[in-house]
């Protein structure tokens, strides 16, 4: 067995596209942070993807110090994860055009997230459109086997193995197919009960708190049955957030709740507020501790940047080699030079 198989390597990113919400959570960081102890976890905040959606520069970099805090805060552990930032690690975009000149157009073209974002109003630029390229980029150039994501992006994981395939049929052997990994709540509904997204204005942030908080989890949408008519709990947005926030028995006694009938909706939101402070409130002070302190954040961000480049550089030069491009010219330079010393 080689280390690898033994110790899998775990990739996944988030976009500082926005204030991390529920669903990134439960959808992809509490699994990132679990996974950190069974393999080498790679996670990364994407920069170059939120361009986008994203097109203020001060938005851009604030968005990134914001999801590094939050990542911090909740429990990545930068001595066993590898953390950076998606553009610390430029050969990333060297690798998507690589692989876009394996990919067909078609496949690009069945991309949902694509077409779901531009129903939203966001702009149909040829970066979105491409995501799933860069995305794909992401994922081979770490040679992960692991992609710890939300339902939202199994997609772009099988259209990742199809540029994979494509690339070691055309090239040669050079990328283990990665595989997705969802956790219970790959898919958290947002206050209008479509996907929870942080460019749909329709999320509850990680570290919302106070009045805002409240006053967006009493706008949930929910249907117009009467206080005392029974309800059902699977079809509803409050109950799908109270499960995912309470703990198991709290879930099902609301459930049971929402059956018997005599519970309104007001009820189940003021119940949800109470379980969201008790889930995420021991996070608060971290978090504001953390970013008290944004000289420690950048830290991590560096030195897991420099660990990424590294892997990202060795990988580039298989690449490079296999389709037939000299090595990058630093390289080439450093490799003919005379030893100093
Ligand atoms: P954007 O609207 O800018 O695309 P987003 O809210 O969709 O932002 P991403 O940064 O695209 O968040 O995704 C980060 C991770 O969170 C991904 O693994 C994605 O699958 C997961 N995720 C996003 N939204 C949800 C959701 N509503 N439920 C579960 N997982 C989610
Ligand atoms: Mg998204």
């Amino acid at each position: 067995m080689t280390d690898q198989a033994k110790r899998p390597r775990f990739l996944s990113g988030v976009q500082p596209s926005g204030r991390l919400h529920l669903g990134n959570y439960f959808g992809a960081l509490r699994q990132h942070i679990a996974l950190q102890d069974e393999g080498e976890a790679f996670y990364f905040i994407a920069n170059y993807h939120a361009m986008t959606t994203v097109q203020d520069p001060g938005a851009l970099s604030r968005a990134t110090l914001d999801v590094a805090l939050d990542y911090l805060a909740l429990g990545l552990d930068p001595r066993k994860a590898v953390f950076f930032r998606q553009s610390d690690v430029p050969e990333v975009a060297e690798l998507a055009w690589v692989l876009s000149c394996v990919t067909g157009k078609g496949l690009l073209d069945r991309a949902t997230s694509y077409k779901d974002k531009v129903a939203r109003g966001i702009t149909p630029s040829m970066g979105l459109y491409a995501y799933p390229v860069l995305m794909a980029a992401d994922i081979l150039i770490y040679r992960s086997n692991v992609v710890p994501v939300g339902e939202d992006q199994v997609q772009h994981i099988e259209m990742t193995r199809d540029m994979a395939t494509a690339f070691n049929t055309a090239y040669g052997e050079v990328f283990p197919l990665p595989a997705h990994r969802l956790d219970a709540g790959a898919k958290v509904p947002g206050l209008d009960g479509q996907k929870m997204s942080k460019s749909y204005g329709n999320a509850i942030e990680i570290f919302e708190e106070g009045g805002a908080l409240k006053k967006k989890v009493m706008s949930i949408v929910t249907d117009s049955t009467p206080l005392e008519a029974p309800k059902n709990p699977e079809t509803c947005n409050v109950f799908a957030l109270y499960r995912l926030v309470a703990p198991p028995a709290g879930a099902e006694e609301m459930a049971r709740r929402y059956r018997a009938g005599g519970f309104g909706y007001g009820d189940a939101k003021k119940a949800l507020l109470a379980a969201i402070n008790d889930c995420f409130g021991p996070f608060r002070e971290e978090r504001k501790r953390l970013a008290r302190e944004p000289a420690y954040a950048e830290g991590v961000l560096a030195e897991g940047g420099a660990r990424a480049r590294a892997e990202a550089q060795a990988t580039m030069r298989r690449v490079r080699e296999a389709v037939g491009l000299p090595p990058m010219p630093v390289e080439a330079a450093e490799a003919s030079s005379p030893r100093k010393g």
